[in-house]
């Protein structure tokens, strides 16, 4: 392996001490204890893990927690008198609603509700908008993290060729936005692209969110590229025993860390950074919403 790792797991736990210690200052010189509400519907188990881990680490970094779990059959009206609650409660500074909600509620009318102030996901259209035209406000955790990744790795990312694969609200568009804040020249692939391969191989930055487990080939690499691979896909691994998995991302690893000159690993890449920028949003809106200037 030439790429040298970029190891998210270890960045984010020094962006945790790093919030940790602004929200021990709001608290000493404010008054204010930034709290996260998190809502889930129903017993999904990968949903009860993220939720789990968000509430555990909200509270390590000193802040305030309140988990809502509601049953699976939970009417759509009441989720949003709960949301509408939430926004009316003065302790509770950022909401996140996790998704998917079961089918019989409409998603779109939950994202409608959130106080656009509390919208720590970044999902509402307002703050969709903030994002695009530079306002201080909540950014989308995940592309957030690669954002900050990058910088720890690049420093400036200004003019660098920046191909992103996948075109999706949660993280391939915003991701293009952030980019192009930066002054990266940046393309957004999907799956009508034509000649994928010959758009990567233009890349000094690539950024891979499709859901395809080990899609992206080496030889699709530019040499010196830096590799940030958002996919989480599960693949069968029977080498480890009958019936196991593994975690695998959307570039082939092995083969894009003997070309690329930095690369995230699948895990401990960008996933261990969304749950810290959801934190990082979370002192952002409690910043806002008391008038004060949200930390850099
Ligand atoms: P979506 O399914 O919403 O979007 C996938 C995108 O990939 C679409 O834009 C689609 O194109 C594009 N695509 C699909 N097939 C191809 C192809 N063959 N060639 C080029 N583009 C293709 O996924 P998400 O953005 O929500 O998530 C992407 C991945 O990131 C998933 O593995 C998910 O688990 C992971 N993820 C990880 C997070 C983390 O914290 N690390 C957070 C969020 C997601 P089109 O629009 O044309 O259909």
């Amino acid at each position: 392996m030439t790429a040298s790792l970029i190891d998210g797991k270890a960045f984010a736990e020094g962006l945790r001490h790093r919030i940790a210690e602004h929200v021990s200052r709001l608290n000493a010189e404010h008054g204010i204890t930034p709290g996260l509400a998190v809502v889930i519907v129903g017993s999904d188990p990968a949903s009860q893990v993220y939720v789990s881990n968000k509430s555990k680490q909200t509270v390590e970094v000193g802040m305030a927690s309140f988990k809502h779990e509601l049953p699976e059959d939970t009417s759509e009206a009441d989720l949003l008198a709960l949301v509408r609650q939430l926004n009316a409660d003065p302790a509770v500074h950022g909401i996140l609603v996790q998704m998917p909600v079961p089918k019989h509620i409409d998603p779109d009318k939950v994202i409608e509700t959130i106080d656009p102030a509390k919208d720590v996901d970044c999902f509402t259209p307002a703050n969709v908008g903030k994002v695009q035209i530079g306002l201080p406000g909540p950014v989308s955790c995940t592309p957030l993290g690669c954002l900050m990744l990058l910088r720890d790795r690049l420093g400036s990312l200004s003019g660098l060729n920046a191909v992103i694969v996948g075109r999706s609200n949660l993280v391939g568009k915003p991701m293009a936005q952030l980019l192009l804040r930066e002054n990266c020249t940046v393309t957004v692939a999907h799956s009508r692209t034509r000649d994928l391969p010959a758009l990567l191989r233009q890349a000094d930055i690539v950024v891979a969110a499709v859901g395809r487990p080990e899609m992206i080939r080496g030889d699709w690499i530019k040499p010196g590229a830096t590799v940030i691979d958002v996919g989480i896909n599960r693949i069968p691994a029977p080498e480890r025993g009958e019936g196991k998995t593994r975690l695998v991302g959307d570039v082939a690893f092995a083969e894009a860390a003997e070309v690329a000159g930095a690369i995230t690993p699948v895990p401990g890449g960008v996933g261990p950074m969304t749950i810290a920028c959801l934190l990082a949003n979370t002192v952002t809106t409690a910043s806002l919403i008391n008038g004060l200037t949200p930390p850099g």
